[in-house]
Formats: C-alpha cells, sequence, structure tokens
C-alpha cells in the first residue's frame, strides 16, 4: 500500500533546527507515512501534491519538543493537592502513586499525555513511576506519542515511602520493565534502566542497571545532584558515578543542580547527557542562583534536555514555559541578559534535547529523513504579535496554549488546539472522580488555606 502524503503548505516560519538553524518564511513541508521527505519554500514544493493539505498559514512550525523528566501517573487525578509549605512531598507523592489502581493509572496517564500534546511536547522521560506498564500501554497507543519508560528501582530503606528491594530483584525487574516496553508501538516506546539515585540505590545495583542497560543498548537515568555544598574533601556525587562506571552518553542524569566544576568537566568528557527543570527548581527553592550550572554545561558541550517535573512539582507540563524560565532566569540570577538567548532555549528543547536523550537520529528536527513530529503554533493571536521575530515571540511572549496543531510520526494528534484521540471533558471528569477516591484512600489532603464555604 503506497504510504499517505501529507503536505504542510504555506507556514509562515518553519523553524527548522536543522544543521544551520534555518528558518523559512512561507514555508512547505512535505510528509510520506511517518517520514519528512521535503522542505523548502512553499513556492518550490508547489508542484508536490498530497492526500491531505494541512494550511499553515500565519502558523509558526517547530519540531516536536521533547521533555526530559515528566512522572507521569498519580499527579494529575490530584493536581494542586500540596500546600506550599508542605514538607516530605515526596513521601506523599509515592504514598499516593502506590495507592492507584491499573485503571486509574490508565486514565491519569492518558490525561497526561493530552497536556504534553497539546503543548507542543511530543517526546517525554517517565522516570519510572508508572506500576501498571500494561494497562497504560493502549493509552500511548491511542496518544501516539514517544516515550521512554521504565521503573524507578531501589534496594536502601530511604523516607520516600520508595518500594524497597533486594538488590538482585531491583536488577531483574530493571531489566524485565525494558524488555517488556522497548521498541514497542513502532518504536514509540523505549525502554530505559531507571534506579532511582545515587543516595537510595546500592553500588551494585547501579552497576546492574548500567550493565542490563548496555545488554540491551538502551540508556539509563536517575536523579542526581551535585557537591556544590558538601564538604570539599568529600569525593563528589558525579566522580562517585565515575568511579562505578556509570558516566558516559547513554547515562541521562536528571535535575544536576549544584554541580561543581570538577563534576561539569567529569560529565562533559565522559559525554554524560542530561536533564534540568527550571519549574520544579524555583517552584521549590531550589536555588538556581547559588546552584543551576546550566549555562557552565551549555560551555563544556554537555547535552541538556529540558525537563518540566510532575504537575505537583512544577506544576506545568509546557515546554514554551520551561523554555522561557530557562531563557530567563540565568539573566537574572547572573545580571547578564546575553546569558541563555531565545534560540539556545528553543534548542534545549528541541535538537540539543533530542540528543540528551539518544533521539536525534529521528527527531528533534525539521529535516528530510526525520520522523514527521512537528508542531504548529497559531500566531493570530495577541501575544505573537507583531511578529517580527519568530524565536524570540515564541520563548518571551507565547505560551503552550498557542499550539493549534501537532504531528507525531506524521499522525496528527492534536487539531484546532484538540486532542484527536479522546474526549477530554470526560477523561477530566474520570480523573477527577478517580483522584476524589484516592485521596479517601490514602487518607491524603490539607484544608483549604482560605476557607471555602
Ligand atoms: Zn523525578
Amino acid at each position: 500500500m503506497p504510504l499517505q502524503v501529507t503536505k504542510i503548505e504555506h507556514a509562515r516560519f518553519l523553524l527548522t533546527l536543522d544543521e544551520r538553524r534555518r528558518i523559512i518564511e512561507d514555508g512547505s513541508i512535505l510528509i510520506e507515512g511517518d517520514t519528512i521527505v521535503a522542505v523548502g519554500k512553499a513556492a518550490e514544493l508547489a508542484e508536490r501534491g498530497a492526500e491531505r493539505t494541512i494550511d499553515a498559514r500565519e502558523m509558526v512550525v517547530t519540531p516536536g519538543m521533547t521533555n526530559g523528566h515528566m512522572h507521569v501517573s498519580y499527579a494529575h487525578a490530584v493536581r494542586g493537592i500540596f500546600p506550599d509549605d508542605v514538607e516530605n512531598r515526596l513521601a506523599y507523592v509515592f504514598q499516593m502513586q502506590s495507592a492507584m489502581t491499573a485503571e486509574e493509572e490508565h486514565d491519569t496517564t492518558l490525561l497526561g499525555l493530552v497536556e504534553l500534546l497539546k503543548g507542543g511536547t511530543t517526546c517525554f522521560v517517565d522516570p519510572g513511576s508508572t506500576r501498571f506498564f500494561e494497562s497504560t500501554l493502549p493509552a500511548y497507543e491511542s496518544a501516539g506519542c514517544r516515550v521512554m519508560i521504565g521503573e524507578h528501582v531501589t534496594d536502601q530503606e530511604n523516607a520516600l515511602n520508595l518500594p524497597v528491594y533486594e538488590t538482585d530483584e531491583a536488577v531483574r525487574r530493571t531489566e524485565a520493565s525494558i524488555e517488556r516496553a522497548h521498541g514497542l508501538l513502532d518504536g514509540r516506546v523505549r525502554g530505559w534502566a531507571m534506579p532511582f539515585s545515587l543516595q537510595v540505590c546500592s553500588a551494585d545495583l547501579l552497576q546492574g542497571a548500567s550493565r542490563v542497560a548496555r545488554e540491551h543498548a538502551t540508556m539509563l537515568t536517575l536523579h542526581h545532584f551535585g557537591g556544590l555544598f558538601a564538604p570539599p574533601d568529600d569525593v563528589t556525587p558525579t566522580a562517585q558515578l565515575q568511579n562505578l562506571g556509570l558516566l558516559g552518553e547513554t547515562t541521562v542524569l536528571s535535575h544536576v543542580m549544584n554541580l561543581t566544576d570538577d563534576e561539569i568537566d567529569l560529565i562533559g568528557q565522559t559525554g554524560t547527557k542530561t536533564v534540568m527543570c527550571p519549574s520544579t527548581v524555583l517552584k521549590g527553592g531550589g536555588g538556581i542562583a547559588q546552584g543551576g550550572r546550566l549555562p557552565e554545561l551549555l560551555e563544556a558541550g554537555v547535552d541538556v534536555a529540558l525537563g518540566t517535573d510532575s504537575v505537583n512539582s512544577s506544576n506545568y507540563l509546557d515546554m514554551v514555559r520551561a523554555m522561557n524560565l530557562a531563557a530567563v532566569v540565568y539573566k537574572d540570577s547572573r545580571q547578564d541578559p546575553s546569558q541563555i538567548s531565545a534560540e539556545t532555549a528553543l534548542e534545549l528543547a528541541t535538537i540539543r534535547g533530542a540528543r540528551a536523550l539518544g533521539i536525534d537520529d529521528l527527531v528533534g528536527s525539521i529535516e528530510v529523513g526525520k520522523r514527521a513530529d512537528l508542531v504548529l503554533f497559531d500566531t493570530k493571536r495577541p501575544e505573537w504579535r507583531s511578529l517580527t521575530n519568530p524565536v524570540r515571540n515564541l520563548v518571551y511572549s507565547a505560551s503552550g496554549d498557542s499550539v493549534d496543531t501537532v504531528l507525531v510520526d506524521g499522525r496528527v494528534v492534536v487539531e484546532g488546539g484538540r486532542a484527536t484521540f479522546t474526549d477530554e471533558w470526560r477523561l477530566i471528569q474520570t480523573v477527577e472522580a478517580h483522584g476524589a477516591r484516592i485521596r479517601e484512600r490514602t487518607g491524603v489532603g490539607w484544608d483549604s488555606v482560605w476557607p471555602v464555604e
């Protein structure tokens, strides 16, 4: 059967993020099946016909965005539950997550995917939150996004309410989680090793998880913070990982706050990948000014993806807002407006983020041969105008709310700002009902600061 040909026609601007970072005015894209086969001026592609044409006049088109750290699962059911000053929040997080049923997790996951896709994110890393992979798989199938998934494992007692396994069992679970997921849904699902962190995993577990990831030719991610505020004689957390053989091009360190200069050098020299979650740091009072080292990581040539963390961490999944934060916080904290340009922020959310997640051969730019993961922003809105510069207007003025159309693998999953694959309002009501039952089951909840009458 011949592949369906789709044409995106007359875009106001195509932000290609290709090698030369070309911006094509009045551009068109031709897609065969799941793959981009032509990119150029609309006039150059005028003769090329298609079964389906998407009118992109007054649209800005970008590559699909990547979110390098986003715990899908329980959070949508109880969004906003935490007061600002809650202590040991993660213990409640994992308590509620452990109380989910398979059906509940399917629905909360699907709502998470709706929000991600509607904001222009086409690929994300779920750092091990999902408990019921078999029941959430249909959500990924209908939403059609890309995901890196696995099971976060620990073998040390912890205050986070994370389940603790014997070391061998934790390694076995890691391997099983990779084997059951890796390559599913035409390769859009990838299984990764996901030991939780250096603090709650033994050396044997970290090395076992790393071995399993290598044997399955896949990647590993863990939560990681550096030793900037530790006594200077301590072996830094990053040096500990290096001593365990965990650094390298297939390891993705998430958060990476508080890195010392030596740690940044180690990460750069070993080609280790990273993810930063600026909105989570800011909301949690994590101290960007003291411990945020994004400019130094980029200077060292490190690939950095942006992440938003969960909807009870940051509390939003909008990568445009995440780009905005990445671009503005360093200007302020360094008192230097030349820090992290709008162009750099867009790279982090697209091509450089894709490199950090090991998928830049497939996505991250609008180029012939790459998958058609694309976002069309509707610029017929006041916040986009006047449209003198599409990159600056996207990063500094717009939000993900202006996403009109999203394609993944050439399939339209958001159209006219609506998800094409589910009844959103019905899903929202279902998930809220799940949330009420989860709160009842766990007893987790806080009174409103202001009286509710
Ligand atoms: Zn996390």
